[in-house]
């Protein structure tokens, strides 16, 4: 399947040496354990990275079941990459909630780095949704709600995610989404707004194309992309060349197919997160209290916590 394009604008920091990836702290929840790859038996892979693979995974000692992200150092030295790999992995190994993807830690050798991962059972949600088509109302509904109970943790503590799509939600076992790949997130440190242009065209904001300063509310914008693409199958901005989407998000050139039936109060949540005025648009409290999640919305246990 393919796969969206991503681009960014910033051009990656070339000849960064791979020893400042060394100085990297073991996991918080393993302060004392130094992990190496003799600590697993590896299994099946479970998909392909831009920079390695990830594998299917089983501690030795506690036959505890993990991912492990495999990334050749080279590669990332190539693209001058390891300043953000280091960014992905200390936000992602501090965030704790139901629907946001464990990083347990990490180690490294002289050729690769290794992610631990919380091992998502259910693989990608881009996969369902492409074998389904489209979701039902309470499906989409279900995963918005889930996703904006994540995204509000992460905006607590201060973190943009910045990439949300289908591509980079996973679910576990039990049908949990889990937002994964913290590759473009930011942390800031304080009001302040960011200029980089980053995540996938198709659900980019104005403000980011425009490389204009943004905010937390990128993440709002891409939710109403993100709810769009679940209901109809395709993102709302989709064009033949990625010139038109571009024009299109600048227009925010919404339409809503009449097919597959979807109901008035899901346009609006949509049509209300998809403003160009990134001041307007819904909060996420905005949205969990929307008569359309709150009526079609099923709540788990993991998303109530
Ligand atoms: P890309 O930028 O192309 O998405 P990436 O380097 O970010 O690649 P990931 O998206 O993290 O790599 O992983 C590649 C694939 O491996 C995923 O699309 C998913 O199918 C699978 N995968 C990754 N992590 C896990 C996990 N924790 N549990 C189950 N499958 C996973
Ligand atoms: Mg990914």
């Amino acid at each position: 399947m393919a796969s969206r394009s991503q681009i960014h604008s910033q051009k990656p920091p070339l000849n960064r040496r791979p020893s400042s990836i060394s100085a990297v702290p073991v996991a918080a929840t393993t302060p004392k354990k130094e992990w190496s790859l003799d600590d697993f038996e590896i299994g099946k892979p479970l998909g392909r990275g831009k920079f390695g693979r990830v594998y299917l995974a089983r501690e030795v000692k506690t036959k505890y079941i993990v991912a492990l992200k495999v990334i050749f150092k080279e590669q990332l030295e190539k693209h001058g990459l390891f300043k953000q790999l280091q960014r992905e992995m200390e936000i992602q190994s501090n965030l704790r909630h139901p629907n946001v993807l464990r990083l347990y830690g990490w180690f490294h050798d002289d050729l690769r780095i290794v992610l631990i991962l919380e091992y998502a059972h259910g693989g990608e949600l881009y996969r369902h949704l492409r074998k389904s088509g489209h979701f039902s109302e309470k499906q989409a509904a279900s995963y918005i709600a889930s996703l904006t109970q994540a995204l509000a943790y992460c905006h607590e503590k201060h973190v943009i995610h910045r990439d949300i799509k289908p591509e980079n939600l996973l679910l576990d076992h039990e049908g949990r989404l889990k937002i994964a790949d913290f590759g473009w997130s930011v942390q800031l440190k304080s009001e302040s707004k960011r200029k980089t242009m980053c995540g996938t065209l198709d659900y980019l904001p104005p403000e980011m194309l425009e490389e204009k300063a943004h905010d937390y509310t990128v993440d709002n914008w891409t939710l109403g992309v993100l709810c769009y693409e679940l209901l109809y199958g395709v993102p709302p901005f989709e064009a033949e060349s990625q010139k038109d989407t571009f024009r299109r998000i600048m227009k925010v050139d919404l339409r809503f197919p009449s097919t597959p039936n979807v109901s008035a109060e899901a346009k609006n949540l949509i049509t209300r997160l998809l403003v160009k005025d990134s001041s307007k648009r819904l909060s996420l409290k905005e949205i969990l209290e929307h008569p359309w999640v709150i009526k079609n919305a099923e709540y788990t246990d993991a998303c109530t916590n």
